[in-house]
Formats: C-alpha cells, structure tokens, sequence
C-alpha cells in the first residue's frame, strides 16, 4: 500500500524515525535471542525495520524491530492473533510466531541511543505477490472469500489492546475533517468534504448497531501472497499491523476500496469482492446499506493521509504520495455513480433483492396498458385521475426513487408522503414488527401511543399539550373545524384564495380547490396568501373584507385555516409579521387560528420543524398528517387542554384506527429518522443548494418567473414571452422532465407554478439532476 502503515494519534508515533540498527547488530539479535544464523535481507516497511533472514539450513523467517514508540500490548495483540487463526482455521496459511531462546514472543533490544525496541521473529510464507497492480479480475472474488474466511476465524478472538485508536480505522473517518488543510487542491477538499458530510449522516447513526470484531483491516495485494503457478490462489496473508477492533464491514471497504483505484468501472470490481465474501458471511441489511458510503470513506482517508503525512515528512514525498492522482480519480469516478443505483447492485449481487422484485412484478403485467386503464375507469369510478399524460405503472419505491413495472427508474421530487424517502427501512420495521405483535385501538391502554404523543407534543409550543390521532389530513381539519366550533360558538371559515383542506364534506366546503369561488358557501371567505404582490398583502391580505362579508352574511369566524406551506396557492413561505396579524385579527373577532401542517411539517421547510414558526405565533389548533407515517395513513390534532375538554363535554371523539399501535410505531420511526439522519438540517441545506440551482437555471430562461418556497419545498411559476402566467407551459415541462425520469408537479390557481417537493432524504447529486431535466425540458419545448 502507498501509505503509511497504521498511526494512531499520538504525536510520538508520528514523530519517532524507524529504527536504524546495522544489519551485523540484528544478526547478532537473531543469534542470541532466537538462536537464528543466516543471511539478512532488508524489507521495506514504513515505520519498522524490517529483515528477511534465510538460515544455513534453508528456512526463511522475517525479524520485525518495532518503533519505539509502538505499544508493545498492540504488538502481543497482532502475536496472539496469528495463533488464534492457527488454532480456529489451520488451513488459512498466516506467520507462525517463533519463540525466543527465552520462550518468549516479543524480546526488548536496546539501540546505541538507548531507546528500546521491541523485536520478534515470524514465520516467512512462500508464495509471490499477486501479478498486477492493482490485480485483475479473477483475484476479486477469492479476495473477497479469503478476507470472510479470515474474519470467521478471528470472529471469537479477543484482546484487551484491541480498542486502541487507530487513524486507518474507517470508522473514525470523521475525525479526518481536520486533516483537510493539507489538502492543496480545493476539488480535493470539496470532494473529500462531500464524502465526510454523506459519512456523518449515512454512517455515524449506525455504527452502535452494526457487527463488531477483530479484523485484519488492510487485506491489500501488498500483504497477501499468491500461488507461483495460480495467481488467482491466495496461499498467504500477511502484516497484521492494522489489525483492530472495529466494524466488520470495515474490513471488506478497505479491501474494496484499495482493489478499485485506478479501476474505471469500480461498481463491479466492488461487487466482485462483495460476492465472494457474502457467501461465506453474509451481510446484513444495514452492512450493506452503507458500503457506498464506507468504501467511499477509505479511499478519502487514503488521499486525505497522504496529503497530511507528506507535511510531516517532505522527504519521502514521492513514495507517500504513489498513486495519489488515482485515487483522486476514482473518488471523482465514485461520485459519479448513483449512490442508490450502487447500493442496490450490492444487494443484488447478494441475491437480496431478487426476491422482493419478483413478488413486486404486478399480476396483471401482461395487460395492456390500455385494458388498465379501462378496468380503472369502471372499478374506481371518474373520481380517481392519473398523473402525467403518460401515467405511471409504479411497483417500487425506495428512498428518493421510483421503479415502474418496466424497471424504469424516476427520481421523486413529487412525493412529501414519503417524508423520509420510500419504503425507508427503520419504518417499514417497525410497522413490520408492531404488525406482528398486536394491533387495536385507542379503547385499550398502550405505549406507543403515549411515546408518540410525547415525541409530538414536545415538538409543539406550550399550551399545545393534547394530541389527538386520526387517520388523515381531512379527519385532522374536519376535527379542528368541530372544535373550533364548538369553542367559539361561531360559524364561518377563513381560508386563502385557492387552499386545500380535505375531502370530508365540511373540509371540501373550505377548499378552493375544489370548490370555486362563485359556489363556495356563505359560511367560507376568502384572503391571500402571502404573495410578493404588496397590493395583495397590505394591510391585512384582504382578511378585513373577508370578516366584513362572513359578517353580511350573518357569520362570525370560527376559526382561520393555513396550510402553513401555502401549496395549493402556489407555493408561498410567510414572512414575518404575515400571521400574527391574521392571528391577531381572526382571535379579535372570535375566532381560533389553525395550522395546517399536513404539507408543511415535519422539518420540510428547513428553517423551523413547523411551518407556523416563521412567525411569532402560537396556533389554537396545529393540524398534521401526510409525512407523519411516511405512508401510513396517521395524522393528529394538537391543541390546549381547555379545546379539547369543550369536544369532549359537546360531543367526545372517537376515531376507531387513529392511534392505533401499527400507525404510532410508524410515527415514532419517522421521527427517529428524522432526528437519527439530521433531515431537517438536510431539508435545509440541499434546498437552499437547490434553490440556488433553480436561480441559476432561472437566469437563462425568461418563461421561469418567481421562485419561492423554502427547504424542500419550491415552487417555481412558468410565464409566456409577454409575461402572462403560463399552465400549459408547466404542464408541459412536467410531462417533459417525466418522460426524462423527474418527477415533480403543478400547483397555483392555475397550475401555472411548478411543484418541488421530494422526500427529505434528497441529495445535492439528486438536485442536479432534476436541474438538467429542467434545463433539457426548456430546451427542448
Ligand atoms: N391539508 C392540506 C394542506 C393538504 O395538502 C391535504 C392533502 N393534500 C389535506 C389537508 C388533506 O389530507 P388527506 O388527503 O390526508 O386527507
């Protein structure tokens, strides 16, 4: 290997020369301590000094003098070991130890300096070292069966110099982050930053969870030996001076990493040594989730040492910095893939995924798509609509993405249900687990929905305190309508010009989306959202005319309803001062202020975990559903004490799935996801990067006119040459970035503004490539 052998962190490591005995003083070591005579040949070592010795009689040992700074626990650590697999797997062929005259492994020399050495005498292993660097094909997958084999027969060894630190464990790659300034170039830094940021946040939340063991942890052409006659045979493995304790999946994407550089293709030579190690230790799940991630790591720490350790020696620069380039390159070539497209290769090639994708082939896969639609049509009635001019066949989903029936892949910047990306598995879990276990209703006393209750109500500001569950966004406003009722023994309802609310027939009355203006009832008024058209805004965005015309009509409010994201209005963020004047005027005139959160929640929007916190403000009633169970239908009500008891003296509530034990295991889970896998800072920092994007693209196309929004939730409106709003254009651009494999929306009055509004686990790589299918749909219609 290039680099240096293993640091930890102690500067007195990193500082401390090898050690430079003349070959006539180790000679005389050999002699008096192991009773070895021969000839001595140097080996190169980093930090070591290192000898071959072949003795008269023709047998071959290697004399290891250690660093003076080297642990000597850590050296009787890697001793111990090597008898360990001796013992468990006699056929895996590593150094035999050879006792000193002493009977001792490790013996203590002394320089002229008077610094002591530790010193030790291995077996020499016949064999040649593999043929190519780096090696071709047919040594992958042996490669990848001989390092399982070797983790089997370490699995039960243990030590208590194990847990030492050690920089080349890929587990710690985060605290690499500081050795970035001596990374020169600013692409390297960048690249080296976007792999560290994808390790803290794909990584580090699992670590506690995956296998642990002892493993080699530098399983790489350089120590390992092949058979003279089959360069595909490994009938040696050497240097177990990285061995540590850490993840297990370590082992394979350190070994995986090495074999790739310089490789243009690395998906499959990965793969290759995925295969053969899976079908000695099969890997898990979650082992295998994170590998993009992790080989990724080890070739960043690769380049990222070597750049830090040619500060600290200058003089052996060419011989640390080797194939510096290429691992560079392959970084570059590793980012390029499609960490998901990755991620399920590896599954794949494990033979995991098979299976699901068999059962997930529809039964009618061999009707037309025409008989499809016909059979729709009459079973679901006129009422369903498809969206696309070419709808979708979807069977699967998985994170930011979406597979149709023909295994045709799109990526999802649509779908805010699968808040924390399709089918994501820590949910699919536990709806899995709690599934199997019991599943009723809210008669019966139960954890989960005391625990999810907490979660949210810790989420909300005081007086908030009572979570009530329901089962979708319209039964969570329908309720909030009842009480606001009830509580302010009013009648009417303020909305913005064009919201949605739900589809139970009070919510449908105080949705203009479906509803229109002309027919909606006297009980509904309307006012704008917060749009930058300040004729529209001042002074109160129309809600003193809106109380003036519920008061001609014989109503007083009994509640004001946001969504806090304005979706359906076409997309609109509240600026300061926006709702607390509403709020201020709504609760003057009797009324209670709702929070519709159903779009916005849960960490969507960036800047705060609910939409109402862009303002000063404390909702009477915070409405929440769609993202809550990522797919599971769960909502809630969230309000004070006080609303709740007037329900429950007027009419109590009883809601026979709301709250059910399945539906707040999926609650919780997408909570812990959300927290586990920082989301919201995500939404935040991928949104603005996108938003940034959107700007740009908004620079060299006229027709692309106010962008607003914010998080990952954007909204872009689509103007003619004169200016004019232009739906048909949207429409357009959407079918267009569907048939190239985007999928997003339209939302506004007139469906003339763009809907982006993706799972939360969306990437900037993902951001970029709905950016040049819009930049391709512009261009092309
Ligand atoms: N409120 C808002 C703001 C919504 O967007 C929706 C659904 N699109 C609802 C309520 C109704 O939710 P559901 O479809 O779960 O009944």
């Amino acid at each position: 290997m290039t680099n240096a052998k293993h640091e930890n962190y102690r500067d007195d490591l990193l500082e401390t020369q090898s050690p430079s005995f003349t070959i006539e003083q180790v000679k005389d070591f050999a002699n008096e301590r192991f009773g070895l005579t021969g000839k001595l040949f140097p080996l190169n070592s980093e930090r070591d000094q290192n000898f071959r010795i072949s003795t008269e009689v023709g047998d071959q040992f290697v004399i290891k003098i250690a660093n003076s700074a080297e642990d000597p626990a850590v050296i009787d650590m890697q001793l111990k070991a090597l008898e360990y697999i001796a013992n468990v797997d006699p056929e895996l062929s590593v150094p035999k130890v050879l006792l000193s005259r002493n009977g001792a492994a490790i013996e203590q020399v002394q320089a002229e300096n008077g610094t002591k050495h530790y010193i030790r005498v291995l077996s020499y292993l016949p064999g040649a070292p593999p043929m190519e660097y780096p090696t071709d094909l047919a040594l992958l997958r042996p490669m990848g069966a001989c390092l399982a084999r070797l983790a089997l027969a370490l699995r039960g060894f243990f030590h208590p110099a194990a847990n030492y630190e050690l920089l080349w464990d890929v587990k710690h790659f985060s605290k690499l982050r500081q050795y970035l300034p001596h990374v020169n170039d600013a692409n390297h830094r960048e690249l080296a930053t976007y792999f560290l940021d994808r390790f803290d946040r794909n990584v580090l939340p699992l670590i506690t969870k995956l296998r642990a063991q002892i493993v080699h942890n530098d399983f790489v052409p350089d120590n390992i030996l092949v058979a003279e006659n089959d360069p595909g045979r490994i009938v040696g493995i050497i240097d177990f001076g990285d061995l540590t304790h850490t993840l297990l999946i370590v082992d394979l994407a350190t070994t995986s990493a090495r074999m790739l550089v310089g490789h243009s293709e690395p998906v499959g030579k990965a793969a290759e040594i995925i295969t053969g190690y899976h079908e000695l230790v099969p890997l898990e799940d979650a082992e295998l989730s994170i590998l993009y991630d992790l080989i990724a790591a080890r070739l960043t720490m690769l380049a990222v040492i070597a750049s830090w350790r040619v500060t600290i020696h200058p003089d052996n620069r060419e011989y640390i910095f080797g194939d510096i380039e290429e691992i560079w390159l392959t970084l570059e070539t590793w980012r390029a893939q499609d960490s998901a497209d990755v991620t399920r290769k590896f599954f794949r090639v494990c033979g995991l995924w098979e299976l699901e994708e068999v059962d997930a082939m529809p039964k009618e896969a061999n009707e037309t798509f025409q008989t499809h639609l016909s059979r729709r049509a009459s079973l679901l009635g006129p009422c369903t609509y498809l969206f696309y001019k070419h709808p979708l066949h979807i069977v699967r989903g998985e994170g930011v993405w979406l597979y149709d029936n023909d295994g045709n892949r799109y990526l999802d910047a649509y779908n805010n249900v699968a808040q924390v990306g399709h089918c994501h598995p820590h949910v699919v879990n536990a709806i899995a687990n709690q599934a199997r276990r019991l599943n009723t209703s809210t008669r019966y006393m139960h954890r989960l929905i005391l625990e999810l209750a907490e979660q949210i109500t810790n989420r909300m500001p005081e007086p908030l305190s009572v979570c009530m569950f329901v089962c979708s966004g319209s039964e969570a406003n329908e309720l909030a309508w009842q009480m606001s009722r009830i509580v302010s023994r009013n009648t009417g309802v303020l909305i913005t010009k064009f919201s949605y609310h739900g589809s139970t027939a009070a919510t449908t009355q105080f949705s203009t989306e479906k509803i229109s203006q002309e027919k909606l009832p006297t009980h509904v008024q309307t006012l704008f959202a917060p749009t930058s058209d300040s004729t529209f805004r001042k002074p109160d965005s129309g809600l003193s005319s809106a109380l003036m015309a519920l008061n001609e009509q014989g109503h007083q409010p009994a509640m004001l309803i946001l969504d806090t994201g304005f979706v359906s209005d076409g997309i609109y963020t509240s600026p300061k001062g926006y709702l607390n004047t509403l709020y201020a005027k709504t609760r003057n005139a009797g009324g209670l202020c709702v929070a519709d959160e159903v779009q916005a929640g849960f960490g969507r929007l960036g800047q705060h975990f609910w939409g109402f916190q862009f303002d000063d403000v404390i909702p009477d009633i915070v409405t929440l559903g769609k993202p809550m169970g990522n797919g599971h239908p769960l909502a809630a009500v969230l309000t004070r004490p006080e609303i709740a008891e007037a329900l429950a003296l007027e009419s109590g509530y009883f809601n026979t799935f709301g709250g059910n034990p399945v539906s707040c295991a999926a609650g919780l889970a997408v909570l812990e996801v959300i927290e586990k896998e920082a989301l919201q800072r995500n939404a935040l920092e991928v949104g603005q990067y996108l938003r940034d994007r959107l700007a740009e693209v908004q620079k060299d196309y006229p027709m692309l006119s106010e962008l607003r929004g914010s998080g990952l939730l954007q909204g872009m409106d689509i103007v003619n040459s004169a200016g004019a709003l232009d739906p048909e254009m949207a429409d357009n651009i959407m079918n267009h970035m569907r048939e190239n494999g985007v999928l997003i929306g339209t939302t506004g009055e007139h469906a003339q503004t763009l809907k982006i509004r993706p799972p939360i686990v969306f990437q900037k790589e993902h951001a970029d490539r709905l950016v040049a299918a819009l930049r391709k749909a512009l261009d092309e219609l």
